[in-house]
């Protein structure tokens, strides 16, 4: 008897309908001889529609509060899709995720899981019950409510499969798999039938939302076989998502990653002596702002240029904070540009082959597409564009690579 757990997102338990035709799956799979858990999420759009509302009331909402509201929608679907595992005829119970005490730390709206206690769900599932746990939500030391941010449900799945040692952990969502790149973007985008923790965490971090970052980073650590597939097709084999194996070493590039929630801003003309860096970006960390690629110039008249990019949200606050440190270090200006996106290539094979990068620029240019910045590690190569060349850059990419083809 294996121990299967399954996610659902929020299209897939987006109505009564779909809810329904989840729990013929879950019963189907109880009914192979598996002990099934289930994890959802809250139905499509309702995660937004709570905070559209607390946004009417508040421009600041207390986090600890936000939690408590966010935490609503994932509590609906678990207690809908046990009333109809009832009516399938299943024995099933529904539980938060605090009651199957998913202990998470304090950090409200992005928690992280510290540790599940397994035993409560094995008892159940070994008295012949279906096990639905809400995703996206735990439970701090003080019992405060937490969620693990946008995205986390993957996250529970992921931290459920690894507690009770689970034989796979299966998200289904609304495309079968994991493609060569957002099939939304590029629809000549092929499923893969394979990729590595390490290229599908890669893919997650540079913007790919098929899976929460944090769910491959726990699936990679604790070794737990994940598999996307569809909730609306059926027996399709998905994508698995594995440790490497000799297959897998064979392509250079599995995917392209995108990213259009970027900005950047540069100081123009800062003094060039030790601690500079410093002086910038540390008031930058002081305020929580995340920052992602840093680039910075040759001096020249012992003066130089310093760009970073980071999330847009954080935008106008990076700004603020960067407009007072050009102040102090007398630098000349402070330039910033909200229309830009990241694309980046990924795969383990670039370890291996020389020349990704130049191909890469090539393509590029070729389309007139200009590049504002680079970035590199061993199995990736981002650039920084203009927002609008994003569709057209990640179709000249995919074609140029040959990722259409099998
Ligand atoms: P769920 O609500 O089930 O969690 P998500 O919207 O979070 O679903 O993730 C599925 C979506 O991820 C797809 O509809 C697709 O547009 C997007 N996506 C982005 N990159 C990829 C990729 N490389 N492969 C497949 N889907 C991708
Ligand atoms: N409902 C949450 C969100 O929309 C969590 C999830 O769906 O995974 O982000
Ligand atoms: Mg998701």
């Amino acid at each position: 008897m294996a121990i299967i757990v399954q996610k659902y997102g929020g299209t897939s338990v987006g109505s009564v309908e779909r809810i329904q035709n989840v729990a013929r799956r879950v019963a189907a799979e109880q009914r192979k001889g598996n002990q099934v858990v289930v994890v959802v999420s809250a139905m499509s759009s309702e995660t937004n529609r709570l905070l559209a509302l607390a946004a009417e009331l508040s421009e600041t909402p207390e986090p600890r509060e936000m939690d408590v509201l966010l935490s609503t929608g994932e509590q609906v679907t678990i207690a809908l899709l046990t009333i109809a595992l009832h009516s399938e005829g299943c024995a099933a119970r529904s539980f938060t995720g605090g009651q199957v005490h998913i202990r998470t730390d304090s950090v409200h709206s992005k928690a992280r899981i510290q540790d599940i206690d397994a035993l409560r769900v094995q008892a159940d599932l070994d008295a012949g019950r279906i096990v639905v746990v809400a995703g996206f939500q735990g439970i701090d030391e003080q019992g405060n409510i937490t969620t693990l941010g946008r995205g986390g449900s993957d996250t529970t799945a992921v931290a459920m499969a690894a507690a009770l040692k689970a034989d796979e952990c299966q998200i289904f969502t609304d495309v079968d798999g994991v493609y060569t790149t957002d099939p939304r973007v590029e629809p000549k985008a092929r499923r893969l039938q394979k990729i590595t923790f390490e290229e599908m965490l890669e893919m997650a971090s540079l913007g790919s939302k098929v899976l929460q970052i944090r769910a491959v980073e726990f699936a990679g650590k604790y070794n737990v076989p994940l598999r996307v597939l569809s909730s609306f097709e059926e027996g399709g084999p998905g994508t698995l998502i594995s440790l490497e194996d000799e297959e897998m070493e064979q392509a250079k590039i599995s995917g392209i990653a995108f990213n259009r929630d970027e900005a950047k801003l540069t100081i123009l003309g800062v003094p060039d002596h030790p601690g500079v860096a410093h002086q910038i970006l540390g008031p930058i960390a002081a305020v929580n702002i995340e920052v992602d690629m840093i680039v910075q110039n040759i001096s020249e008249d012992d003066t130089t240029n310093f760009t970073f990019t980071m999330h847009r949200n954080d935008y106008k606050k990076a700004r603020q904070v960067l407009e007072q440190i050009a102040q102090q270090l007398g630098a000349r200006e402070v330039i910033g540009d909200q229309q830009i996106v990241k694309i980046s290539l990924v795969g383990v094979g670039m370890r291996s082959h020389a020349g990704i990068a130049s191909s890469m620029f090539e393509a590029l240019a070729k389309e007139g597409i200009n590049i504002r910045m680079i970035s590199t590690s061993e199995i990736k190569v981002s650039v920084v564009v203009d927002e609008k060349y994003l569709e057209l850059g990640v179709r000249t990419l995919h074609e140029a690579f040959g990722l259409a083809e099998a």
